[in-house]
């Protein structure tokens, strides 16, 4: 990490630790969509869960259905992957690591080989068997701390998304060896983002604006026919924005090291971790935004994206154009693929590259 970083680092963290008070600033402040754009809505639900504050909000007919509908679904999601519920599919998985094979529904089967086939893609940049390391250093009991050198070694031995086994025949799964563990923390939100919108347009429904802790989801345009607009955070600043885009039916989903970290020894720690590593991922970028109608694909490549740093993430949108990437360079530079020009604005002063491929 920069001097730079660091810096940057301490001045959004004001009390240099962080979790809940950081998170709910996050989604103050964060990606959320422009409300003026939505000026009465119809119905609004705020709730807590997976962690984080969300909001959905839809104008139309059924909106109080629609977004009472919404909410519970996201709901259903956490009981089924959270990794903290003793009863969630996911926790099933985990207790029985090393032992048994797991039956699991076939929802949570496909999500988790997904998750695994962008293992493959991203060569072990996502990597949902980090769980042990998000324990190690303490970002899954809030409380932080800088493991050792053997620790971290003998932790890298209960990771590797090759030792997590499907069998197809069945909807079974099996963590190979003992200790290792499943987390979905960087997916489940952008699954819970289809699912919601797949659920909203089932209801007689305009517009409708789903923000999953940051991880903003648009449907339909607003009653003039226009763009809803979506302003991505200035990781800089939080409660500044990088720049405004235009959405119809679209995902958001942005990964950065200032959504959770802890601050050490002056060292700043974050919570995307480099699985080659088990340690926070040194990362030339500040946060990376991915824009596409699929929100698992968004936010598994947020965060993958984000591990790989700017000359990997570059190369692997040159193999795939159909994706909006918005990137935040640690000097303040803002990198925007250039199928986004004239749909992202960016904010006035922000030094801008639209890059088109390698
Ligand atoms: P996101 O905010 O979507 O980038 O997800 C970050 C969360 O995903 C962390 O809090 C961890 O629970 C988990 N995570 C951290 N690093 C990785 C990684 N390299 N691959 C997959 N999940 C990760
Ligand atoms: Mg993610």
């Amino acid at each position: 990490m920069t001097d730079r970083t660091r810096f940057l680092f301490r001045k959004s963290a004001g009390r240099g630790g962080v979790c809940f008070v950081c998170l709910v600033l996050a989604f103050s402040f964060s990606a959320c969509a422009d409300n003026a754009s939505i000026s009465s809505p119809s119905a609004k639900v705020e709730f807590f869960a997976m962690n984080t504050l969300m909001s959905i909000e839809v104008r139309g007919a059924e909106a109080e259905a629609a977004v009472a509908a919404g909410r519970d679904e996201v709901y259903r999601l956490e009981r089924l992957l959270s990794r903290t519920d003793p009863k969630s599919e996911v926790s099933a998985i985990n207790t029985a690591a090393g032992s048994e094979w797991t039956e699991v529904s076939e929802e949570t089967f496909s999500l988790i080989q997904t998750a695994l086939l962008y293992s493959e893609e991203t060569e072990g940049a996502f990597d949902i068997t980090i769980a042990p390391v998000m324990d190690l250093w303490g970002f899954s009991s809030g409380e932080h701390r800088v493991p050792d050198d053997a620790e971290i070694g003998s932790v890298l031995e209960r990771i590797g998304y090759e030792h997590l086994l499907l069998d197809e025949t069945g909807f079974r799964v099996k963590l190979e060896n003992p200790g290792m563990s499943m987390d979905l923390g960087a997916v489940a939100k952008g699954y819970a983002g289809d699912r919601v919108k797949e659920i909203i347009k089932q209801f007689d429904f305009e517009t409708a604006l789903i923000n999953l802790g940051g991880n903003v989801t648009v449907i339909g345009r607003k009653p003039n026919g226009d763009l809803l607009r979506v302003a991505i955070t200035d990781p800089e600043n939080r409660q500044q924005y990088l720049g405004v885009l235009g959405s119809e039916d679209t995902h958001v989903i942005t990964s950065g090291g200032y959504e959770r970290f802890f601050e050490q020894d002056g060292k700043v720690y974050i919570h995307i971790m480099d699985p080659e590593t088990a340690r926070p991922a040194q990362s030339d970028l500040l946060s990376v935004s991915v824009i596409d109608s699929n929100g698992v694909r968004s936010d598994i490549l947020s965060t993958a994206l984000f591990v790989m740093g700017r000359e990997e993430a570059i190369r692997y949108w040159s193999g795939h154009r159909d994706l909006g990437l918005v990137m935040a360079k640690v000097d303040g530079e803002v990198l925007v693929s250039k199928n986004l020009l004239g749909t992202f604005r960016v904010t006035e002063g922000k030094s801008v590259t639209y890059f088109d491929g390698e």
